[in-house]
């Protein structure tokens, strides 16, 4: 199975770009790939939020406004993987700063600078890199365990859910505080 990264065909007619929410790492590669790409502020124009709704892909960008949606698993994986997966992104912006409407979404004038920033031009990206990321079934979603280190006491949940105290441990006046940890789905089965 494979994940295509989808650039968005529909995206509403945005005349101001908007305010950049960019900050730490994510503006400082933008702005070091602009600067390859001879589109200085493109790290200005672009925003970059998570989303919890992907399943099937890791990114979108509506080159036109410059809004650059991640995959929110994306966090919880290897930090190479979502940095390619912002410059594939950034690259749709800049490639429609450049260019305009006019080239396919992995078209030539997207792959150069995709290689100009250093990456193998890819659409896709193999199944296995992100097996354990993407929650594109129950089958393969982690669950959380939520341990009391006082009493023992364990609750599973399909999320971590930081604001959960030990009642029993909060009742005896103390802070109650879980232990949070990631169990595997399926840790019968072999990947
Ligand atoms: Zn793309
Ligand atoms: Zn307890």
């Amino acid at each position: 199975m494979l994940f295509p990264f989808e650039p968005s065909g529909t995206s509403p007619p945005v005349i101001a770009y908007p305010v950049s929410r960019l900050r730490g790492e994510h503006r400082v590669r933008i702005k070091r790939w602009a600067a390859v790409w001879s589109l200085p502020g493109l790290e200005d124009r672009v925003s970059v939020t998570f989303s919890r709704h992907f399943r099937s892909s890791l990114g979108r960008c509506a080159p036109s406004s410059g809004e650059i949606r991640l995959a929110a698993f994306l966090q919880d994986g290897p930090r190479e993987l979502l940095i390619e997966a912002l410059c594939h992104e950034a690259a749709h912006a800049a490639v429609h700063e450049l260019h305009g409407h006019g080239p396919k979404p992995h078209g030539a004038e997207w792959r150069v600078l995709m290689q100009a920033a250093g990456y193998q031009p890819r659409a896709r990206v193999p199944a296995a890199l992100l097996e354990d990321l993407a929650p594109s079934s129950k089958r393969t979603r982690p669950t959380w365990l939520h341990r009391c280190p006082v009493c023992r006491a364990s609750r599973i949940a399909r999320r971590a859910v930081h604001r959960w105290r030990c009642a029993a441990c909060v009742k005896s006046g103390l802070n109650g505080l879980l232990l949070i940890e990631r169990v595997p789905a399926n840790p019968g089965t072999q990947r």
